[in-house]
């Protein structure tokens, strides 16, 4: 009798809270999604053993029992490579993991013991479980929510307007394709596969040279839609608004009409999908972003990232009247936006770094913060590669880091000052900023657990309450 009552009274329990909690990592490419889920996967793997999660308030109260990987629910999309990047970090010289190029999925259950002030604490439960579902995928695919606003016609004009000169300069092998290209001539399906493919390679060329807000973001990293038709359309110069009557009006299997037809089945078929079957189902958020490197990059590249991440962030405006808002009613309940690679800067440039990171993302984290969704701006290296050391020069003490560059050089440096604020021109010219890339610390210096700064305080903020 006793314990048919308390079987129910688990049952009820495990009804009536959350027990499920779906966590996606997003970034532009080379962010740090891969290396993030990466060590997130092999801290929670190692709690209770030797991870170090003490800014956890959980672990640190030595409640966090262990985590395990399971079979994930959704078998359409493919699993996270943990394994494979564990054993990149593993091999003589340890290896930075292959970076994922589409959405993946990783499904955690984590036992913790429920804390003496949550709800389970209070009936006494010895341990409780947490489902956790992890994806991961490309920030470039967020870039496309506004291509959601126009149709191919209005589109076409405003990709014209987007070629800046120095965009011209790299598309200009698509150019001279297109340009004897008219809207009435009949489809040839070959020719038009050749200039989609022209202009697929205008879009990585502007991403190589540091240009982030590019459409369609699927055009950079296809995943595996890789030379399906659906992706063989591309912009059209030279028409406008005031040619939409006659360009309507030309026949069905017209350039015109063949293109129109491909942009909106890229609408229909590759951008909602997304939203709606997986964005629309995340709870909680993270956006990784690589301050650091366009730091590092200059000026330039440094503007087109803040304008590719006001272009992305869009995807979280849930305002009443936003384009997400109408078409899908997302659920994200908390957010959290956080620059990585912090291992590469000493530790008293860390506060400067989630300074900068707001200052870069002033109108979003406002726009989030008046629809009332909690948001947390931090600094953070998921997998350090650095070790943070003082040097003595001439009586007086520096901050200075020590690693192993990519080309097996062991260096002490400093890498430069990281400004608080959207660096101005003269902060270029004095200074600028440089850093080398390091490997990853070999498997001996650093035991089981991957070494990292504040991913614990990521966690903390993004599952912690569902640990109480
Ligand atoms: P993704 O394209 O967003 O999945 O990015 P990755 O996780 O593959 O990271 C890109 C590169 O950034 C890696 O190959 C590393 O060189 C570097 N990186 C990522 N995270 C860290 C980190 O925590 N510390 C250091 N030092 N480098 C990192």
């Amino acid at each position: 009798m006793r314990q048919t009552l308390a079987r129910e009274v688990t049952n009820l329990l495990e009804r009536g809270r959350d027990r499920q909690l779906r966590l996606a990592v997003t970034g532009l490419s080379r962010a740090g999604k891969t290396a993030f889920l990466t060590s997130l996967v092999n801290q929670l793997r190692h709690a209770g053993l030797e991870a170090r999660l003490d800014l956890m308030a959980c672990a640190r109260e030595g409640r966090l029992l262990g985590a395990r990987r399971v079979a994930q629910q959704d078998l359409a999309v493919p699993r996270f490579p943990y394994d494979e990047a564990m054993a990149a970090l593993d091999e003589t010289p340890p290896r930075w993991p292959d970076p994922t190029r589409g959405i993946s999925e990783l499904r955690l259950q984590i036992r913790y013991r429920p804390g003496r002030h949550g709800l389970l604490g209070m009936v006494a439960a010895d341990s409780a479980t947490l489902t956790l579902d992890l994806f991961d995928y490309p920030g470039e695919w967020l870039l496309d929510l506004p291509l959601l606003e126009h149709d191919f016609l209005s589109w076409s004009e405003r990709q014209q307007a987007a070629l800046t000169p120095a965009r011209r300069e790299l598309a200009a092998e698509w150019l001279e394709a297109v340009a004897d290209l008219t809207p009435d001539a009949a489809a040839d399906e070959a020719e038009l596969a050749a200039i989609a493919e022209r202009y697929a390679a205008t879009l990585r060329a502007a991403r190589e040279a540091g240009f982030a807000d590019l459409q369609p973001g699927r055009f950079l990293l296809p995943g595996d839609l890789a030379g399906a038709p659906v992706l063989q359309f591309f912009p059209l110069p030279g028409i406008g608004e005031a040619d939409r009557q006659a360009l309507e009006a030309l026949p069905e299997d017209s350039v015109y009409h063949t293109l129109s037809r491909r942009f909106a089945h890229y609408q229909q078929h590759v951008v909602k999908p997304f939203y709606r079957e997986h964005f629309r189902r995340f709870d909680r958020q993270i956006v990784l972003v690589d301050v650091l490197g366009a730091l590092n990059a200059g000026p330039e590249r440094f503007e087109d990232l803040s304008r590719a991440l006001a272009t992305l962030m869009r995807s979280f405006h849930y305002g009443k009247r936003s384009l997400v808002s109408r078409l899908f009613a997302p659920r994200i309940d908390r957010l959290a936006i956080a620059a990585t690679k912090a291992d590469h800067v000493t530790p008293e440039q860390h506060t400067n770094l989630v300074t900068l990171l707001e200052a870069l993302l002033a109108e979003p984290i406002q726009d989030l913060r008046f629809a009332d969704i909690p948001v947390k701006a931090l600094s953070l290296a998921s997998i350090r590669a650095t070790q943070s050391r003082e040097v003595e020069r001439q009586g007086r003490r520096f901050p200075a880091l020590r690693g192993t560059t990519q080309a097996g050089e062991e260096a002490l440096l400093f890498p430069g000052e990281v400004p608080a604020q959207i660096p101005e021109a003269d902060f270029w010219q004095r200074q600028g900023f440089t850093f080398d890339h390091f490997r990853p610390l070999p498997r001996d210096a650093r035991g089981d657990a991957l070494p990292h700064i504040r991913l614990d305080a990521a966690l903390d903020w993004l599952i912690g309450d569902k640990l109480a």
